[in-house]
């Protein structure tokens, strides 16, 4: 079997993918934040991993997240309301939203 480079260089970006895509969600680090609404006040979960995307490189602690409830934008200082172990209470259980931050 004879691997040029490009076949070298697509396997790569192959398995970078999925690892950026897949394992890094789910078993890598990643943080919740308990985020309040300004507009209706009600709390919200948001998974994040640091460093994900482009966007959190450049906006660093802030998001500008839809909340679940009144589906109004506004920025989230997420670094701030980070929880290490969230409480799950009847509140929070159907405001869970998964994003990649
Ligand atoms: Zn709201």
């Amino acid at each position: 079997m004879n691997l040029d480079f490009i076949t070298v260089l697509f396997l790569i970006t192959a398995i970078g993918f999925v690892i950026l895509m897949v394992l890094l969600p789910r078993f890598g680090p990643h943080y919740i934040s308990r985020l309040t609404c300004p507009s209706c006040r009600k709390t919200f979960n948001f998974h994040w991993i640091p460093g994900a995307t482009i966007t959190s490189l450049i906006r660093r602690n802030y998001r500008v997240l839809k909340c679940p409830y009144c589906h109004t934008r506004s920025t989230f200082d997420i670094m701030a309301t980070r929880a290490r172990a969230p409480k799950t209470t009847k509140v929070l259980k159907g405001a869970k939203i998964k994003a990649k931050a």
